[in-house]
């Protein structure tokens, strides 16, 4: 059996906050607000998960108003909601994760987001893929003031 999701996430880019995308720190004058460390790789790519599993979105089970995820690292988001599809008999099969950002470019970044992503999920580093473009410079991408995240999976089981 097998079952497709996707999930979207975005973030408003902010000064004075670290900019962490599928868990990698990277250099740049603004990062990410949010209750969490704002990781919008991440919240995307468990949002694919839960949606595939049938177990509705990351804010159904992580709520923002709990305060064991204030700050949180963002990876210990996905590896909880690895658990619960994984008791479900459930297992990644790909990722396909696409990022949308002006600012920083993320081309000499994305491999290290996709071998990031690949540990955390446990697939090989081929079966997760990093593709990132710009917002064109229109919209609130394109002006710089938040970054997004598409991200679909597949599981089998
Ligand atoms: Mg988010």
């Amino acid at each position: 059996m097998i079952r497709v999701g996707s999930g979207h996430d975005s973030h408003r880019l902010v000064t004075g906050r670290p900019l962490i995308l599928g868990g990698v720190r990277i250099e740049y004058a603004k990062g990410l607000a949010g209750h969490s460390d704002a990781d919008a790789v991440l919240h995307a790519v468990t949002d694919a998960l839960l949606g595939a599993a049938g177990l509705g979105d990351i804010g159904d089970a992580f709520p923002d108003t709990d305060p064991q995820w204030k700050d949180a690292d963002s990876a210990m988001i996905l590896l909880d909601s690895l658990v619960r599809i994984r008791d479900l008999g459930w297992r990644p099969v790909n990722l396909d994760i696409t990022i949308f950002a002006q600012e920083p470019k993320l081309g000499p970044v994305k491999q290290a987001i996709r071998e990031n992503v690949a540990r955390l999920v446990e697939l090989p580093a081929d079966a997760v893929n990093v593709k990132a473009k710009t917002g064109e410079r229109v919209g609130h991408i394109g002006r710089g003031e938040a970054i997004a995240c598409h991200a679909v999976v597949l599981l089998e089981k």
